[in-house]
């Protein structure tokens, strides 16, 4: 192994360790027999985009003398669905998968939360590994125990809160993963520096170009900064009771309204996540929580990360109608994560419709006259 931190997430008897770095394969078995001692039989679920690397895991698990049951699941958001669930079921009955048996999840964020929710539900609850393989699920998806599928309506409305057993985070997993999706990802470490990690700004600033590269030593510091933030905002909020967790929905609000109105696909959720904060920090700034230099700040870092700040072609009234649907609307009124300065954010009442649409014409009109 040749870069090998350790990041630990403390829940009581739900706590469980995320080992990143490069070349871990050959440390898997003995982990995972230490966490899943009960566990001879592994599920491996993945999907054709991660087959080789799959593969060096799954053949580190069959020399260990685990048995293997591969279970693939056709690439993208579409696979996030009870149908998808129902069809890993049946094919997990088939392989006679039982209360000795793990499920390791190998893919991005959709192979996570579906393997996640199918570990949740079959015998009510197997132990579930994370392997994650896109930089969105290294510093996201893969912590933290939510898991999922989609309804035909409705994103992410059916799933369980199930913690994984056990994170590997392997960087060598990035090698095959598209640039796009790559830089992508970039968009929620930069948010973790805003609204936990004030130095993650710096590090992305004077490493830059040796992030863009994907070089293992810059990205495997991103990658355990980015888990212990998450970490520690989890550890405090495990299922979303206390408020805490909304933090983590830093740009989010906007975000998820850019998905809405301008179609899934089109924007990678990373993108619209970055063109969110730089409108978070504009509405900040309106609201007079943060000092012109703050926008200027991130908006100069994001577009240094080849992370988009504008997308013109949504109109702000369609993005503030679509924004009524957010979990943060109370009495008709919208919530926003806003920062305070770096480091610090507060979920914020009573935005008013006015004050929404001030925000993403100045975010537009900027990007519009600097870009
Ligand atoms: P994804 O899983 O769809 O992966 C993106 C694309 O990259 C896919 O085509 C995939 O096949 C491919 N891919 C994955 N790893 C690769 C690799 N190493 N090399 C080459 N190609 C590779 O998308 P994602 O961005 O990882 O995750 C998005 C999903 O995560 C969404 O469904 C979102 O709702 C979910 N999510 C969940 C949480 C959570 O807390 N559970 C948090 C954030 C996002």
């Amino acid at each position: 192994m040749a870069l090998h931190s350790t990041v630990q997430v403390s829940l009581a008897e739900r706590s469980y360790p995320i080992h990143i770095g490069q070349g871990l394969s050959s440390a898997f078995p003995k982990w995972l027999s230490e966490r899943c001692p009960k566990s001879r039989h592994a599920v491996v679920i993945s999907d054709a985009n991660v087959v080789s690397f799959a593969e060096g895991y799954c053949s580190e698990l069959l020399q260990a003398d685990y048995r293997i049951s591969n279970l693939a699941i056709p690439s993208g958001e579409g696979s996030k669905s009870l149908n998808e669930a129902a069809r890993l079921w049946e094919a997990m009955l088939d392989e006679h998968t039982d209360r000795g048996s793990v499920v390791v999840a190998i893919g991005g964020g959709v192979v996570g939360d579906l393997a996640g929710f199918v570990a949740a539900s079959f015998t009510r609850g197997l132990p579930l590994v994370q392997i994650p393989t896109t930089l969105l699920s290294h510093v996201d998806s893969s912590v933290g125990g939510k898991t999922g599928v989609n309804l035909p309506k409705a994103k992410n409305m059916v799933g369980a809160f199930w913690q994984p057993s056990l994170v590997v985070i392997d960087t060598d997993s990035l090698n095959t993963l598209p640039q796009r999706e790559f830089v992508s990802g970039l968009a929620e470490v930069l948010k973790y520096g805003v609204i936990l990690i004030p130095e993650l700004l710096d590090y992305l600033e004077q490493h830059a170009a040796s992030v863009l590269r994907k070089e293992a030593t810059a990205i495997s510091h991103l990658v355990a900064e980015s888990c212990k933030a998450k970490a520690s905002v989890v550890q405090h909020d495990e299922r979303e009771t206390t408020g805490l967790r909304a933090i983590l929905n830093y740009g989010h609000t906007f975000a998820h309204a850019l998905e809405s109105v301008v179609g899934y696909g089109q924007l990678l959720h990373g993108q619209a996540v970055s063109i969110g904060m730089h409108m978070a920090a504009c509405l900040a700034y309106q609201l007079k929580r943060i000092p012109w230099s703050f926008v200027e700040r991130q908006r100069k870092l994001l577009v240094t990360l080849q992370l988009p700040t504008q997308f013109l072609d949504a109109e702000p009234v369609k993005l503030w109608s679509a924004m009524q649907h957010d979990k943060k609307v109370e009495h008709g009124q919208l919530r926003f994560v806003l920062p305070t300065r770096f480091g610090y954010v507060e979920l914020v009442p009573g935005i008013t419709k006015q004050q929404t649409l001030d925000a993403i014409a100045l975010a537009n009109q900027i990007t519009e006259t600097l870009q």
